[in-house]
């Protein structure tokens, strides 16, 4: 699998150079859910959430889903994508949402919450750059066992319009779900077809009590592989690359094959921890600048900066509440890790 790699890495390298400039950065995937009302696709977690919860109830609240906007702001995250289970909002909801995520951010973010007709594409791209299909595989075999109600079709649709629309197209592939290296011109067409703008190439995480359950996690040569190729066929393309944190150590390897910036990282969770201070020093091992940060605790008057927002005060208060609690854990995080450092150079 790996015989032209390095070649494809050099080549991928400086086609990199001279189209971006040498910094990454970790780009936050917000979920509004835990249940999805497709709820098959074989690799996702939202596949085995208990039947007796319904997907429309397993959304996260108002107030954390802002809290959590307001934190990647201050810490420099750019926002991957706005993201949940499909069907669980209805659009009057979303767009509500959208709304007051544009109030905190002052910018468009990416939506990845199925396929839009154009009607919704309309309503919701005051605060909208661009959609997000997450069509994960393009082999249409493939693509029929991973995600057997989750069509590619309405996504081209999808696509096409939201080109039309003057608006941004991103799509997601993962890494280890069957697809060989024989389906990479199905992939290149795909992009070329619907002129996509940003690719999302995770690696697959084999989840309990999924299909892929068994399956080996690919390799960061893997991994790379396809990287590479997407970044040496389209040099202007923007890619992410999704590692988890069990594979960290990969970075500077899936950066030097071309990527843009991470992703698929619990930011909050394992914020100021030892993995949160590897992908740092990945970057930089990979020569890149690490725009925002994963290990400094962010300083600000939250109290002022709520106080602000134009919303109904019971909802701000909403926010601190939330905004005090990912504090607490982000500090506690980062006094562990504090405190192993310590413990080591003893
Ligand atoms: S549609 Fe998306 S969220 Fe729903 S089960 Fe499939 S992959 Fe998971």
């Amino acid at each position: 699998m790996n015989d032209d790699l390095p070649s494809l890495m050099l080549k991928a390298q400086v086609i990199y150079r001279q189209n971006f400039p040498m910094e990454t950065c970790f780009e936050r995937a917000v979920f509004f859910s835990w249940g999805c009302t497709i709820g098959d696709c074989a690799f996702c977690y939202m596949s085995i959430q208990p039947e007796s919860k319904k997907p429309t109830e397993t959304k996260r609240s108002t107030a954390s889903i802002l809290a959590e906007f307001m934190l990647a702001k201050k810490l420099g995250w750019d926002i991957g994508f706005f993201t949940g289970g499909i069907g669980v909002f209805k659009p009057d909801e979303m767009e509500y949402l959208l709304k007051c995520i544009h109030e905190i951010l002052h910018e468009k973010i990416w939506l990845s919450i199925g396929p839009l007709p154009r009607p919704l594409l309309e309503r919701y791209a005051p605060y909208i750059k661009g959609i997000v299909g997450s069509t994960e595989t393009i082999n249409p075999k493939l693509h029929k066992k991973v995600c057997p109600s989750k069509p590619l079709l309405p996504y081209e649709k999808m696509f096409e319009c939201a080109k039309q629309m003057g608006l941004l197209r991103a799509m997601t592939f993962i890494v280890g779900l069957g697809e060989t290296k024989e389906d990479l011109p199905l992939l290149l067409d795909f992009i070329k077809k619907y002129d996509i703008n940003k690719i999302h190439v995770y690696g697959l995480i084999p989840t309990k009590g999924t299909l892929y359950e068994n399956a080996p996690v690919p390799t960061k040569e893997e991994q790379a592989w396809w990287i590479a190729q997407l970044r040496i066929a389209f040099p202007e393309i923007d890619i992410q690359c999704g590692v988890w944190e069990d594979r960290a150590e990969r970075i500077d390897f899936l950066l030097k094959a071309g990527a843009n910036s991470i992703s698929k990282f619990k930011a909050t969770k394992l914020f100021g921890g030892a993995v949160a201070k590897e992908i740092e020093d990945q970057a930089k091992k990979a020569g890149r600048h690490f725009r925002g940060t994963l290990t400094k605790f962010p300083e600000a008057n939250w109290d002022a900066e709520v106080s602000q927002l134009p919303f109904p005060d019971e909802l701000k208060r909403q926010i601190r509440e939330k905004l005090e609690a990912y504090l607490v854990r982000m500090q506690k995080n980062r006094k562990i890790q504090e405190h192993s450092i310590s413990v080591h150079l003893i």
